[in-house]
């Protein structure tokens, strides 16, 4: 090993595989029992993240009396939803220019509706008591090369223009903020991202659930749904709940609706955490703002400080393995870790000798067009919403809420929306699959390196409407 990994790597030594939200934490609540026997409700939910968990509560809130179950397979927050990295943001399209690329005409109403959905997740916790360290401390989106700067620029007109408020800084303003020699400058968004303890925001809808009379099962994983003429049977090892309807809130996780698996894979991403840092170490890289951080290249890190003042570190390698399965030995990549450690020390070469004491891995809902889609069968029984895609923290709100519409058959703002009626390019079987998107990370990869120029490939899938720039 070269000498320079050597040394990068001895920051890994003390690292544990865990969670760092969930390291014995005393907000965790007590399990739920698996389901047993026959149960009859209204309104059956599969999946309890925050899609599922939204989706029960939004019920109960519209309807009190509406009977609502949820069946987890293994315990609230089990996915994504209890190990993300907290950045709770107001875009529905996994970036504002993202979302313009691809839903033009509606993107006013899809940024408003954003806004309004950050705000209504922020009155919510309010509302239920939740205590998941909820700071609106808002994004600074740094630019490290100089055409990233020049694009922010024309970004910064166009999102103000449809009512954000955001700022870009030059590279001693954003370094005033935050000491990095690697920053050219930023686009801050003081308002249109909060910080948040992911576990905990999970444990407190979870709460809030069970104050409105929801019921929640654990340890039962849902087999199959049985179409039953005026309801759906959904089918666990040691039960069956018969409910008029039925909202599919299974992320990554093999849908229950086959047609449904050819618009998803399993992109996974990873998480470093480090020890707390020291007094002399924070006052070394600034950061009062405690601002979120994500950097502009399209091979992205993001990074927060924790209430307890370590960073956590993520992003930039997003792994698709051959065949796409959910896998729990996914989670841990020492490679990954390694690339992590050393992009984080070239950030803060000040903070070098600090330690990481853990890291992890998860899998994203990833679809072609990196933002939710919906979806209904058996005459409208069943519903679901995925391909949140890495952005799920705030956006599985809106993704439960319209889930809710379109369960209840209502004709709403949120229906009507574009990115709601249509849904993405599903990818290719494999061997095909693999190799697009390999080749397509690949170019990505190879665009960052030659300041931003597209190559065919990627030409060819923004011309498709396939293209990734966020
Ligand atoms: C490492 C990582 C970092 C991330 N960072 C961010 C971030 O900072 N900001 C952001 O906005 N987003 C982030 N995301 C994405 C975000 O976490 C997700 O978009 C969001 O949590 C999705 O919520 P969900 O409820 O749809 O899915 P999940 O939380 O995955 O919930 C789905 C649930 O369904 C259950 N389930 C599946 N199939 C069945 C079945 N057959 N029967 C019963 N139960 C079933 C699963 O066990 C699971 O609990 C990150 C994701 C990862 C992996």
């Amino acid at each position: 090993m070269e000498k320079r990994d050597s040394f990068v790597l001895r920051h890994l030594a003390d690292v544990q595989p865990e969670m760092w939200w969930l390291d014995s934490d005393p907000l965790e609540p007590e399990p739920h029992s698996a389901l047993v026997g026959e149960v009859g409700t209204d309104l059956c939910v599969i999946g309890a993240g925050y899609t599922g968990l939204w989706t029960a509560l939004l019920a109960k809130e519209r309807d009190p009396d509406r009977h609502v179950v949820v069946v987890e397979q293994y315990e609230t927050g089990a996915g994504a939803s209890g190990r993300n990295g907290g950045f709770c943001s107001a875009s529905l399209t996994h970036g504002f220019l993202n979302g313009l690329r691809r839903f033009r005409d509606d993107m006013p109403t899809i940024e408003r509706l954003g806004r309004e959905n950050l705000d209504a997740i922020e009155q919510t916790i309010q509302r239920y008591g939740i205590e998941c360290d909820w700071e609106r401390t808002g994004e600074l989106r740094v630019a490290l090369a100089d055409w990233q700067l020049e694009e922010m620029v024309e970004e910064a007109r166009q999102r103000n223009e449809m009512g954000d408020h955001v700022e870009v800084l030059s590279a001693e303003q954003v370094r005033g903020r935050i000491h990095s020699p690697t920053y050219v400058g930023a686009i801050f968004d003081p308002d249109g991202t909060a910080l948040v303890d992911p576990a905990r925001l999970v444990w407190g809808l979870e709460r809030a659930c069970l104050k409105l009379g929801v019921t929640i099962y654990e340890n039962s994983h849902v087999e199959w749904l049985e179409d039953v003429d005026d309801a759906m049977r959904v089918h666990t090892p040691y039960g069956a709940v018969t409910a008029q309807r039925v909202a599919l809130a299974t992320n990554v996780f093999p849908s229950l609706l086959r047609p449904a698996r050819k618009y998803v894979v399993p992109v996974y991403d990873y998480v470093l955490v480090t020890e707390p840092l020291s007094d002399a170490q924070r006052e070394s890289i600034g950061w009062a703002g405690r601002e979120g951080v994500s950097d502009a290249g399209n091979q992205f890190h993001y990074y927060r400080l924790t209430q307890d003042g370590s960073i956590l570190w993520g992003g930039y390698d997003a792994i698709y393995n051959f065949r796409g399965k959910v896998r729990r030995e996914y989670e841990f990549n020492a490679q990954t870790y390694a690339t992590l450690a050393a992009h984080f020390l070239s950030t803060f070469p000040q903070l070098a000798g600090i330690k990481f004491t853990h890291a992890w891995g998860g899998a994203i809902d990833t679809c072609t067009r990196f933002s939710p889609f919906w979806g209904t069968s058996h005459n409208g029984k069943v519903a679901y919403v995925l391909g949140f895609t890495g952005l799920g923290v705030a956006s599985t709100r809106f993704g439960a809420a319209t889930m809710l519409d379109l369960l209840d058959g209502l004709d709403t703002e949120r229906t009507r929306l574009d990115m709601v009626r249509r849904r993405p390019v599903p990818f290719p079987p494999e061997p095909l699959k693999w190799i697009f998107i390999r080749l397509t990370q690949w170019s990505i990869k190879r665009a960052d390196e030659r300041q931003g120029r597209r190559n065919l490939w990627l030409r060819l899938l923004d011309v498709l409407g396939l293209g990734f720039d966020s």
